[in-house]
């Protein structure tokens, strides 16, 4: 009996545990966001995600990077008439993952792409800047969550977006990390 009691107990921690924990996502009206001025549906399972840098400022604090994600949304609608922000989820330097267009919503990151991949977005330049350990980890538990919720399927592969347009984009250290990653596909 207590055997059972105990196995139990293990399995729903391990369950519950997986389904529910998730990655902590900085929401929209936490970080002052706009509403979309429209939004189209994306799919589930999809086979792809695509990493990006903003080429813009590097922030290390919540009010900071949540200051940074306004400017970036307000240059995408605002300067390229875009109906939001453009990409899925940006993680900014103080480790934290803050929602663009956030799940099952198509981003506007990669032209040809973004109907089957969700785009994430480091803020900052690196070619210049450096990945801290908070945020790559923060990535792969953000990624790890869309496997667990079946916004990308468990074999998806990882890119970035130089990988599948003409640019530098996602920078140098960037690139050099998420080589070793192990979705990253050449
Ligand atoms: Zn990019």
């Amino acid at each position: 009996m207590v055997t059972k009691v105990i196995v139990v107990c293990v399995l729903a921690v391990l369950l519950c545990g997986q389904y529910t924990e998730g990655v902590n996502i900085i929401s929209k009206a936490q970080w002052g966001g706009r509403a979309p001025t429209y939004r189209v549906a994306l799919g589930n399972y999809l086979n792809y995600a695509i990493i990006h840098h903003t080429a813009g400022a590097y922030c290390e604090t919540f009010a900071a990077c949540s200051q940074q994600m306004r400017n970036v949304q307000s240059y995408h609608m605002d300067s390229l008439g875009w109906p939001d922000i453009g990409y899925n989820f940006l993680i900014g330097g103080d480790g934290n993952v803050y929602e663009g267009r956030g799940w099952n919503s198509m981003g506007a990151h990669a032209a040809e792409w973004n109907s089957w991949s969700i785009g994430i977005s480091f803020m900052g330049n690196y070619n210049y800047d450096t990945l801290e350990p908070n945020m790559i980890s923060a990535a792969k538990e953000l990624l790890q969550d869309a496997v667990n919720r079946g916004q990308l399927s468990s074999g998806y592969v990882l890119y970035g977006h130089r990988q599948v347009s003409a640019t530098e984009c996602p920078g140098t250290h960037i690139w050099n990390e998420i080589r070793s990653w192990t979705h990253w596909s050449a």
